[in-house]
């Protein structure tokens, strides 16, 4: 993707033993990996702070539905988020989730659920109605390992307490050539025998046959912070039906077909939207509301106000809530790619792509960079 002419006219940036290209969750995950192993660690960022997906999403560590690898990568992330919590400062709980089920394949899915993994709590429905502030509980469960942080505090604490630790981190700096052991970006050359690649979804700028060979593509999620009429204050993150879908741990269950048919004839715009209705409660009583996934290759910035209607009137049913004042709304955007949740790929020697390909990167990446960095295989 380069030639050595692209190199020769820069000055020397930095001379280190790894870079870091994007300083998201998934960048910063490696460049603490690196510290912790004692590498002089460079991270570049075309933006002046973190602004990506890190930042647009729900804080939610969903550790206890995945499965596979992502199991593995969220059970490591799980230990360095309370780790870097309590180092950084910055705020995390282990709320574990809520899920509602408020119909009969919901809650049969939620029973396999519960019998197939250790730890889920079963609710019935008073049980339900008495922690969460739904209407039409029949039932519900906790999801116990799973985390909470405010995604807007978090990256950047992590960024600066790093910093702090001597790596280097070069905002308004984009990369733009890559070769194994060098860099080259807006500001200079880069030296680094190791080349770690975190753009998410904007792979296709920098590896573009990577992308168009794996079909990675960019998923465009609506999101909206509310304050929100409840009975009573949630105080755990809240997944519904939807989620179910959702989450390899419960997608794979006998029931999900069922359920996902029984949605489908209920709400046929919650099917093309792809609906993922869920909640994280924010430290001010506001609760981050989302979510739908339209995916395509374009970078697109216009987002449909009847996808910000579909998710605000599904709320107002599920809470009964007369009130919801909507405080600010968002585009969120993160890469997908099909069959695939991580895209882990050396496309020469000493530089390893790393995409999370599916909406769980703040759940995995502080655990994918441990093995990254210690050369698993492909993904
Ligand atoms: C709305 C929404 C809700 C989500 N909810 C959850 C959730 O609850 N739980 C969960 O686990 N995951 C969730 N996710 C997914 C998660 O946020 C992402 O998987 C994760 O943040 C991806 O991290 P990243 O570091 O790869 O990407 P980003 O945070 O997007 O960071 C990539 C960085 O690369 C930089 N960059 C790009 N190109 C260049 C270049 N050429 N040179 C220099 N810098 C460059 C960008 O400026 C950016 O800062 C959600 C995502 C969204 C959008």
């Amino acid at each position: 993707m380069s030639s050595t002419a692209d190199f020769a006219s820069g000055p020397l940036l930095a001379d280190v033993d790894l870079v870091v290209i994007g300083a998201g969750i998934v960048g910063l995950a490696h460049a603490y990996e690196g510290w912790r192993q004692g590498l002089r660690v460079a991270v570049v960022d075309r933006r002046s702070a973190a602004a990506g997906a890190s930042v647009r999403n729900f804080g939610h560590a969903c550790v206890t539905p995945q499965s596979g690898e992502a199991a593995e990568f969220a059970a490591e992330a799980r230990r360095r988020w309370l780790e870097l919590s309590e180092a950084a400062g910055f705020w995390a709980r282990e709320s574990g989730t809520a899920v509602v089920a408020r119909s009969a394949p919901e809650a049969a899915l939620l029973e396999q659920y519960a019998a197939a993994y250790d730890g889920i709590r079963l609710w019935d429905a008073a049980t339900a109605a008495a922690e969460v502030p739904v209407t039409g509980a029949v039932a519900g469960a906790v999801l116990p390992a799973d985390l909470q942080v405010d995604p807007r505090e978090a990256v950047g604490a992590i960024a600066a307490w790093l910093e702090a630790r001597g790596v280097q981190l070069h905002w308004r700096t984009s990369a733009h050539l890559i070769e194994t052991g060098r860099v080259g970006t807006s500001r200079g050359v880069i030296r680094a025998e190791r080349v770690i690649v975190a753009v998410n979804h904007d792979v296709d700028e920098l590896f573009p046959e990577l992308a168009t060979a794996t079909g990675t593509a960019r998923c465009r999620l609506h999101m909206l912070r509310a304050r929100v009429g409840l009975a009573f204050p949630l105080t755990r993150p809240l997944f519904t039906g939807w989620s179910l879908l959702r989450y390899s741990g419960f997608a794979t269950m006998p029931a999900a077909d069922e359920l996902r048919a029984q949605l489908a004839r209920e709400l046929p715009q919650g099917i093309e939207y792809d609906l993922n209705l869920m909640f994280t409660p924010q430290r001010d009583g506001s609760l981050l509301i989302g979510d739908t996934h339209e995916r395509g290759i374009a970078d697109i910035p216009f987002q449909s106000e009847a996808g910000f209607d579909l998710v605000i009137d599904q709320t107002r049913r599920l809470f009964g809530a007369a009130q919801i004042e909507v405080v600010e709304r968002w585009q969120g955007v993160y890469a997908t790619a099909p069959g695939r949740e991580f895209l882990i790929h050396d496309p020469m020697p000493g530089v390893t792509v790393v995409v999370v390909t599916t909406g769980i990167g703040m759940t995995t990446a502080l655990g994918i960079a441990p093995q990254v960095l210690a050369g698993v295989p492909a993904l």
